[in-house]
C-alpha cells in the first residue's frame, strides 16, 4: 500500500506556487545582466522594477523604500548590522546610540547576530515574553533610553505562531527616537501588513515562506533611514546591496506576492477552521495535550502541542512513517537537541518542550488532511508514551534523558 504525504511544516517552507513556477521557467530564457546597457539587460532590468513594484505595493511602501536580498536571513543581518557599520553612512545621532532592544523568541539569525555585536561591544537588552510569547510592554518601556538605537520585534513567531502588536511597539521605539524593526517573514503573505500602520522603518520578507523560490527576501528601508549595505561593492539595489540580481528569485517573489494578494484572505479562514478542528480534536483524543503560542492572538496556520512523556523527534519520525511531516520546535535548531528557545522563553520546562511539535498548514491543506492526522496521532503519542517508563499520567514529568 502506498503510504500518503500530507505536508503541514509550511513554517519551515513552501512548495512552490504553480503559477510561480510557471513564471520562473518562462524567465529562464532571459539572461541578461540587469546593468547592461543593451536590450538584454534593459529587459531584466524592467522586469526587475515591474517587481518591485508589486512586492513594494504590497506592503504599502514606495519601490524605492525595497531592497532585494539574498534571504530573511541576510535581511535581519543587515538590519542589526547597521550598529557594526563603521563607515560614514550612518548618520552620527545614530551611531551615538549603542543599544539594541529585541526579544527572546527572535528568530536564530537575529539573536545570533546580536549576540555577535554584543561580544563588539553593542549592549544588547532581551525582553522577556508572557506564557503566550507576547512580549513585555512594560519591560520596554523601562528599557527604551536615550542609547536605544533600534528596537527589532518579529511580527509572527515561526514556531508557536504568536503575533505582536507591532504598532504599538513602534510607537513607543518612535516616541523615543529609536528605529523599529520588524522580521515580518511569517506574517508577511499570510496577513495583510502595512508598513505605515505598523510604523516601522524595517521590515524583513522572504518569498520561500509564501510559495516562492529559496533564496531571495526582501527588505522595507522607510525613506530617509540610516543605511548600510550589508553586501558592498556593487552599485545594485542603488549601492544597497552589491551584487548581479537574482533575476529569477526576484520575478518569483513578485509573482508569489501577487498570488498571495489574491488566496490570503479566504485562505486564513479556512485555516480558522481547520485549526479549530485540530485543536479540538487533539484535546478530545489525547490526554495531556498542552498547547503552545497564544489562544487567538497566533497565526491561524500555526498549532504547536506539547505532549509530556513523548519525545517531540520520536513524534516527527513516527508520523514520518504514516507519511505526515512536521517539525519540532524549530527547524533551524534541528540536528541539535537543544530544547526549543522560544518555549523555554514562555516559561515551559524543559521536558515540555521537548515533547512538543508543530503543525503548520498551507494553501493545498485539506480538511480530509487535519482528519488523517487526528486519526494517527493519537495511536503515536500512546505508543511512544508507554515505552516511557516513567511517563506518568496527567503529571507533566519525564523522566530524565
Ligand atoms: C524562515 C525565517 C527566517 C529566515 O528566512 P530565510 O529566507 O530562510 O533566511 C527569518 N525569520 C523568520 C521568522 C523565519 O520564519
Amino acid at each position: 500500500m502506498e503510504t500518503r504525504r500530507v505536508y503541514l511544516d509550511h513554517n519551515a517552507t513552501t512548495p512552490l506556487h504553480p503559477e510561480v513556477k510557471k513564471e520562473m521557467i518562462e524567465a529562464m530564457e532571459m539572461f541578461g545582466n540587469p546593468s547592461s546597457m543593451h536590450a538584454f539587460g534593459r529587459e531584466a532590468h524592467a522586469n526587475i522594477e515591474h517587481a518591485r513594484q508589486s512586492v513594494a505595493g504590497f506592503i504599502g511602501a514606495h519601490e524605492d523604500e525595497l531592497v532585494f536580498v539574498g534571504s530573511g536571513s541576510e535581511a535581519n543581518n543587515t538590519v542589526l548590522s547597521l550598529f557594526a557599520c563603521a563607515s560614514n553612512l550612518c548618520i552620527p545621532g545614530f551611531k551615538a546610540r549603542q543599544t539594541i532592544i529585541t526579544s527572546r523568541i527572535e528568530h536564530p539569525c537575529v539573536l545570533e547576530t546580536s549576540q555577535c555585536l554584543a561580544h563588539r561591544g553593542t549592549t544588547v537588552k532581551l525582553l522577556d515574553v508572557d506564557r503566550y510569547g507576547r512580549i513585555d510592554i512594560d519591560q520596554l518601556k523601562e528599557y527604551l533610553s536615550d542609547d536605544v538605537g533600534l528596537v527589532s520585534v518579529m511580527t509572527a513567531n515561526n514556531e508557536i505562531g504568536t503575533l505582536q502588536d507591532i504598532s504599538e511597539i513602534g510607537r513607543l521605539a518612535h516616541e523615543n527616537g529609536s528605529l523599529m524593526h520588524t522580521d515580518a517573514v511569517q506574517a508577511f503573505g499570510k496577513m495583510p501588513l502595512d508598513v505605515d500602520e505598523l510604523g516601522v522603518d524595517f521590515l524583513t520578507m522572504s518569498a520561500h515562506k509564501i510559495y516562492g523560490p529559496k533564496g531571495i527576501g526582501a527588505l522595507y528601508v522607510r525613506k530617509g533611514t540610516p543605511y548600510c549595505p550589508f553586501i558592498r561593492g556593487g552599485h545594485q539595489e542603488k549601492g544597497r546591496r552589491a551584487g548581479t540580481e537574482n533575476t529569477l528569485g526576484i520575478m518569483g517573489l513578485a509573482k508569489a506576492v501577487e498570488m498571495r494578494a489574491l488566496e490570503m484572505e479566504d485562505e486564513a479562514r479556512r485555516f480558522a477552521a481547520m485549526k479549530e478542528v485540530l485543536v479540538k480534536g487533539i484535546e478530545e483524543r489525547i490526554d495531556n495535550a498542552l498547547f503552545n503560542g497564544h489562544p487567538e492572538l497566533s497565526m491561524p496556520n500555526t498549532v504547536n502541542v506539547s505532549f509530556p512523556g513523548a519525545e517531540g523527534e520520536a513524534i516527527l519520525l513516527y508520523l514520518d512513517l504514516a507519511g505526515i511531516a512536521v517539525s519540532t520546535g524549530s527547524a533551524c535548531a534541528s540536528g541539535s537537541l537543544d530544547p526549543s528557545h522560544v518555549l523555554l522563553a514562555t516559561g515551559s520546562s524543559a521536558e515540555r518542550a521537548h515533547g512538543s511539535i508543530r503543525i503548520s498548514m498551507g494553501r493545498e491543506t485539506t480538511m480530509e488532511e487535519i482528519e488523517y492526522v487526528l486519526d494517527v496521532l493519537p495511536g503515536v503519542i500512546s505508543r511512544i508514551r508507554s515505552m516511557s517508563t516513567a511517563y506518568i499520567k496527567g503529571e507533566e514529568h519525564v523522566a530524565a534523558k
